[in-house]
């Protein structure tokens, strides 16, 4: 049995998108189950969007995804070069060579002459396609016009018939040659267009089967036709069904992120990213959710990716992410965190690092309930701030001024507190103590733990108060409660 390669084929005029990161993965997944090769071809035609920037971050976004490739423009390989504009020479080969049999014909019409063919078309509601007038140009008619110093573009001649070919994600597919177009496969100054470049190159590097989205699949028999008239046999193909928002429409900046970096940077734990992506047109088994890479890899078959679209629920992607949260050790995810806690400007890593059982402890508190790094700064910004200028929300505001006899208590406290302290409580013998003497004073527990809380933290929920007066250290937590007796009296409860 032949070998399978197959190919990613970006075109690096962005960062790489969600969706392409699925291709990606699909096509990956494909390689190394069946012990094939994964190829990474950059297709940089567009010379004005293209950009070494975004390729460099495209290889990138595959690197921390755990996405390796045998062949590609870092790597090289048996077919370099792997960028499409440093392989112009093989095109033009391939395009004289269509030339020659009449695949393909030099048509010289004006781009004002192709407008006004479209407008007639249009207003007599017909399809726009072009009419053939320079088809029939004879050789040299066509040497004369150049001689002349005309820049023809080349097209492809689209011959009767039907076209079929096999799609394992949606079995086979046909479509009528003349619902085709004769299309443009090579600009007037001489740049070749994707449809023609991606079927030269894929030929010359043996690619077996292109995995790619289904926006792909209208451009499908076009290659397939030029395959037929190169005498190539085509690849076998496989059209991932869109990825969708929630909204059922097309996956865009509006409805969400867009791209791989997006979630990277929201601190999406990378194998989230990938159990996400997997679930984006494929399962496991339609029960199971959560797994690893290497369960895609032990069972993808290309045949099993649904032709529904897939939706891309943020929530479902939160959850999952939340979940692989808590699988870290407290270490590991405390080590993840940190590039988002000094990116807050919280504090810097050097001190996280001074600080590390302590941080340890604020970590663990936390590892329940965020569902991404990036949630972790803002839930414990509170325990770097000032004691003197804690922030408060209004919601905790409103929470602790609803006590009328909220100050006094918080008052006495203190007073008990400071006490009690000195007397090396532990964390829990001052839980119990303090619910002991809130009973004493015959009042309900929030009366006192409204201001206490708001004063501690500025946050009307969070972490249990005893566990955070030992995260605080004893003098912050009296040295808030200060600041909070002058605030919750001040009328907007600013530091004063
Ligand atoms: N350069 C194309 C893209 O980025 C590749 C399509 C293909 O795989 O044929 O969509």
């Amino acid at each position: 049995m032949k070998t399978v390669r197959v190919r990613f084929a970006p075109s690096p005029t962005g960062r790489l998108h969600i969706g392409g990161a699925r291709t990606a993965l699909f096509n990956w997944a494909y390689a190394r189950r069946l012990g094939g090769k994964f190829i990474l071809r950059i297709e940089d035609t567009d010379l004005e969007r293209s950009k070494l920037e975004h390729e460099r971050a495209i290889l990138e976004g595959l690197s921390l995804l755990g996405l390796d490739w045998d062949e590609g423009p870092d790597v090289g390989g048996p077919f370099a070069p792997y960028r499409q504009t440093e392989r112009l020479e093989r095109h033009r080969a391939y395009a004289a060579k269509l030339l020659d049999t009449g695949a393909a014909y030099a048509c010289f019409c004006s781009s004002e002459r192709l407008e006004a063919l479209r407008e007639g078309q249009s207003a007599r509601k017909e399809k726009p396609a072009y009419d053939r007038k320079c088809a029939s140009l004879t050789a040299e008619e066509v040497a004369a016009r150049r001689g002349a110093g005309e820049k023809p573009v080349v097209r492809f001649r689209v011959p009767e018939g039907t076209t079929r070919f096999i799609d394992h994600v949606r079995d086979e597919v046909a479509f009528e040659n003349k619902e085709v177009d004769d299309w443009i496969m090579v600009r007037a100054d001489g740049m070749p267009i994707y449809n023609f470049v991606v079927v030269c190159d894929d030929i010359d590097m043996g690619i077996t089967h292109v995995f790619r989205g289904e926006e792909h699949l209208v451009n499908t028999p076009k290659q397939v036709l030029l395959y037929e008239a190169l005498g190539a046999t085509a690849p076998e193909f496989g059209h991932l069904p869109l990825m969708l928002g929630t909204d059922g429409k097309k996956l865009s900046k509006r409805t969400g992120d867009t791209a791989l970096q997006d979630y990277l940077e929201r601190g999406y734990p990378k194998a989230a990213i990938v159990n996400f992506l997997c679930l984006q047109g494929w399962a496991l088994n339609g029960t199971t959710e959560i797994f690893s890479i290497e369960e895609l890899v032990a069972n993808f078959d290309i045949k099993d990716v649904t032709k529904a679209g897939a939706i891309f629920d943020i929530d479902k992607f939160q959850w999952m992410s939340g979940e692989y949260i808590r699988k870290y050790s407290v270490d590991e995810l405390a080590d993840l965190c940190t590039p988002y806690i000094v990116r807050a400007g919280l504090a810097s890593e050097a001190q996280l690092a001074e600080r590390r059982s302590w941080y340890l402890e604020v970590v663990r508190g936390e590892q329940e309930r965020i569902r991404t790094f990036a949630e972790l700064p803002a839930r414990i910004a509170f325990l770097f701030a000032e004691d003197g200028a804690v922030p408060y929300e209004a919601e905790a505001l409103k929470n602790a001024r609803k006590q009328a006899a909220g100050l006094a208590t918080l008052a006495d406290y203190r007073t008990w507190l400071a006490e009690a302290l000195a007397q090396g409580k532990s964390t829990a013998e001052l839980r119990d103590a303090t619910k002991a003497w809130v009973t004493a004073r015959g009042i309900k527990m929030p009366v006192l733990f409204q201001p206490l809380r708001c004063s501690l933290t500025g946050q009307p929920g969070g972490p249990d108060l005893f566990d955070l007066i030992r995260l605080l250290g004893g003098d912050h937590a009296l040295a808030r409660i200060d600041a909070g007796l002058q605030r919750l009296s001040a009328p907007d409860g600013s530091p004063t």
